[in-house]
């Protein structure tokens, strides 16, 4: 699936009738996709740049109830996220893992800590799983040995799910074009079809890849539905939908878990304005953030952090870890995402819901806003919003299973480690064994310090839809948030082993591997 030649192939396709077409390959898409092919519809996810390329690879990487919501009283979302976790974290074995959390805080905050501890009753409550533990401050230091003393008054230990976001997008479009959906990157939604004055019936794709740029078809469906997260309102704009979308950047510094040793979550409330900060590790990397500012800048693919972000979450984890003595030097790396959130003018981006909306205009659904948490409910909110209009009114199982079941661990390979054939399982799903049996003599080994395999990369060069570089070292193996330098120290290794799966020539090798050490630079480091 997906190897060299797949994405002519699948555009020679495109002109055959559909009878959803969803746009954005974010995990919003990614999850109606999913739904929708297991309902037996002939559906078309088009990207417009690469799958998970948006907000869906820049999250906090939580898979979690969203605990600071029951603070804005959003109870509902509360209590479907905590569910949604519960679900994920049984299907994804390998890829979203329990993680704990300590909640900490200090005799200057405005909040007291047993307001905390209330909140933790309702969640647990709401995933009627009892999970959370309070502790004092020596209780604290003794699970997190590089928190300070001085104010802190104790805490709270409570779990969360953990995921990698791109690799969850990842496996659910595959997972769907093997169950008979279609999938394509970078073909871009230039405009929205619509015959005489009726409902929008079709969009006109441009192919984004370098290759064939500007080759342009029309295709057409009963159901449109945009899952363009923060880019909802362009596609809006074309059937007279106001704006209505408030853009914010969240932002998160990224830093070796040798100079930030953490093995837990801990989830601080910034001096200056009591918003959460959570420290975490990830992949054998701790990522610290996040902001939540307003996006003022175009909407780019790559947004980057600005220089009062860094300050701000540096001034978190000054507060935190003082003796751990952190400075913007020892930050390894950084990676910002945008959030949509409707607009209602509150002066602190914070209080605006995180709920996820609809709203269909002259026969364009739009469905954004929620969380990666929730991508199944709102796949399914989404397709019931339609269902009229779709051939057959199908149902919608809302017990069914979202991912497919991993292959068995011991079908992996009896010589590899558990918790690794645990990890390819929960990425790969049922790829894992071919990325094994594809891997060449000391590719099953680690990338340097990194959890990534060697092998991880032949895999995705070969049979995953790979357009550009940064398609490989940003999302499908993470070397670009993981990896001192974004990883450019190894692209002699990395391009013996991807150039010729990719069937690249020297030159677009070049080109592509100066393209990779730009965009890292501008875009996932503080040089930018
Ligand atoms: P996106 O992932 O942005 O996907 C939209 C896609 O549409 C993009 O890939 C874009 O290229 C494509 N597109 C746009 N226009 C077109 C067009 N014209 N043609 C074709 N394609 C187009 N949620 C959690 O549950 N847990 C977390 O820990 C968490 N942390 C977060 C941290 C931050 C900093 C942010 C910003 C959000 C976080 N969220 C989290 C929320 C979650 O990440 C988002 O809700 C989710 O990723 C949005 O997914 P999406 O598919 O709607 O949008």
């Amino acid at each position: 699936m997906w190897e060299r030649g797949w994405r002519d192939e699948v555009w020679s396709q495109l002109s055959r009738p559909w009878d959803l077409i969803v746009i954005g390959g974010g995990i919003t898409g990614a999850g109606i996709l999913r739904e929708a092919t297991r309902a037996g519809l002939r559906t078309l996810l088009v990207e417009g740049h690469d799958f998970a390329s948006g907000t869906s690879s820049r999250s906090a990487k939580m898979v979690h109830g969203g605990l600071r919501y029951l603070k804005n009283g959003e109870i509902r979302l509360t209590l479907e996220s905590v569910r949604e976790r519960e679900r994920l974290l049984r299907e994804g074995r390998g890829l979203i893992g329990s993680v704990g959390q300590l909640m900490v805080s200090f005799r200057e905050d405005k909040m007291p800590v047993w307001v905390f501890g209330v909140g933790l009753i309702v969640y647990d409550l709401l995933a009627l799983k009892w999970g959370h533990r309070r502790y004092s401050a020596e209780g604290l230091r003794e699970l997190c040995p590089p928190l300070t003393d001085q104010g802190l008054v104790g805490g709270y230990r409570y779990f969360d799910g953990q995921v990698d976001d791109a690799r969850l997008v990842l496996r659910l479009i595959r997972e769907s074009v093997r169950g008979g959906g279609t999938a394509l990157n970078y073909a871009f939604v230039e405009g929205l079809l619509r015959q005489a004055s009726g409902p929008i019936n079709g969009v006109v794709l441009r192919d984004m890849a370098s290759e064939t740029n500007g080759r342009i078809i029309e295709v057409h469906a009963p159901v449109v539905i945009s899952a363009t997260g923060a880019w909802a309102d362009d596609l809006r704009a074309e059937v007279g939908g106001r704006r209505r979308l408030r853009k914010l950047r969240g932002s998160h510094l990224i830093f070796s878990s040798t100079r930030l040793p953490l093995s837990r979550t801990v989830t601080m409330m910034h001096p200056q304005d009591a918003r959460p900060v959570f420290a975490f590790p990830w992949e054998g990397v701790v990522l610290a953030g996040t902001t939540d500012v307003d996006h003022r800048p175009q909407m780019e693919t790559d947004p980057a952090i600005q220089p009062a972000e860094v300050e701000y979450i540096m001034a978190s984890l000054d507060r935190t870890f003082p003796d751990l003595g952190l400075t913007a030097k020892d930050v390894q790396g950084a990676f910002s995402g945008i959030r949509s959130v409707v607009d209602t003018g509150k002066a602190d981006p914070s209080k605006e819901s995180r709920e996820h909306v609809l709203w269909e205009e002259e026969g364009l659904l739009t469905v954004t806003g929620g969380k990666l948490t929730t991508f199944r409910l709102m796949a399914h909110s989404a397709l019931r919003a339609v269902r009229a209009r779709l051939p057959g009114q199908p149902s919608f199982d809302p017990r069914r299973r979202v991912l497919d079941p991993p292959p068995p661990e011991r079908c992996l390979g009896s010589d590899l480690d558990a918790a690794l054939c645990m990890r390819l399982a929960g990425r790969y799903g049922t790829d894992a064994p071919a990325l094994i049996t594809a891997a060449r003599a000391g590719e099953l080994l680690p990338i340097d310090s990194c959890m990534a395999l060697w092998a991880e990369l032949r895999w995705a060069a070969r049979a995953e839809g790979v357009v550009h570089l940064d398609d490989l070292l940003l999302r499908r193996v993470r070397l670009g948030l993981i990896a001192p330098q974004g990883g450019v120290q190894w692209l002699d290794r990395i391009r013996s082993i991807v150039q010729p799966e990719l069937g690249w020539d020297d030159a677009r090798w070049d080109r592509e591997a100066s393209e990779y050490t730009s965009l890292w630079k501008r875009c996932y480091s503080l040089a930018g």
